[in-house]
């Protein structure tokens, strides 16, 4: 079996599922399992792979058409300038999210020794790049999930951040610990009734606790913005990503907490998705 000929086999197999990036994904995985860029792949499309090699790629595409994500099959995401080491413990980093990171270096273009705290950490993907961003930030995240700490941790290492941050495994109505200049959270807020929307690949490999937002999508929310007005200094800032629908009934929970609205960001799909407000 040469390389081409695996992943057409395979991207044709992906297409009866009617998984939309098949060859993408074929192409992926067999430079996962040669440990070989994708344009080696084209350049040596003829070379023929081991045995060992070509089982071990239909076993990570038996998992793709299980709809398992590319990401947890190939173990990072890029997020930012990064890349992140992520597993099924965390939600997967999404390119929306990346507005959050604009947004704070926007509102903070010249200020320093921002002391600032995400609440819901996950893989780290913000918390990290932001610290990466500005150099003399101090970061404190929390997050419940003992195993996603482990997630942010390595990632911390990888990029050289530990000394400027500290983890801790808490959830929000037990955490008062410090005062800060920032706060950032993209917390659960998938709606439950719209669970049934999204894709297979997010139902049933991503963790439940980091999308859901309860009955009406803003339990969370709801936390982290009362929790958020004890913990942030008087101006300091609460940026917050939102789910497209839920701008007005946010902008009313942040203004009930005290909360003066700043801005409402759009994503890259033109979607209401980033909220930042000053507690007052
Ligand atoms: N944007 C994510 C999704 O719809 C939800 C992330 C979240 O709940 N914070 O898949």
């Amino acid at each position: 079996m040469n390389i081409e000929k695996a992943i057409k086999e395979a991207s044709q197999s992906l297409i009866k599922e009617k998984i939309k990036s098949a060859l993408l994904d074929s192409e992926v995985l067999m430079s996962k399992v040669l440990k070989k860029d994708r344009k080696f792949l084209i350049m040596n499309s003829e070379e023929e792979i081991s045995d060992n090699n070509y089982k071990n790629f239909r076993k990570l595409i038996a998992s793709r058409l299980k709809k398992k994500p590319i990401a947890y099959l190939t173990g990072v995401k890029s997020f930012w300038k990064y890349e992140f080491m992520i597993n099924e413990k965390v939600l997967i980093p999404r390119p929306e999210t990346e507005l959050l990171i604009e947004q704070v270096l926007e509102n903070y273009k010249n200020k320093e020794k921002v002391n600032f705290l995400e609440i819901g950490t996950g893989s780290g993907c913000i918390i990290l790049s932001i610290l990466k961003e500005k150099k003399s930030f101090l970061g404190k995240g929390i997050d419940v999930s003992k195993d996603s700490l482990k997630v942010c941790r390595v990632n911390a290492n990888k990029l050289g951040l530990s000394s400027r941050l500290k983890l801790f495994k808490s959830d929000i109505d037990n955490f008062l610990l410090g005062k800060y200049d920032l706060v950032v959270s993209n917390p659960p807020y998938v709606k439950i009734l719209d669970f049934k929307n999204l894709d297979d690949d997010v139902v049933k490999y991503e963790p439940k606790k980091a999308l859901d937002g309860g009955l009406d999508g803003l339990t969370a929310i709801r936390k982290v913005i009362k929790k958020s007005s004890e913990l942030i200094k008087n101006n300091g800032k609460l940026i917050l990503e939102i789910a497209h629908d839920q701008k007005n009934e946010v902008k009313k929970i942040l203004i009930r907490n005290n909360f003066y609205i700043n801005k409402i960001a759009k994503d890259f799909a033109k979607k209401d998705r980033c909220i930042i407000s000053t507690k007052i």
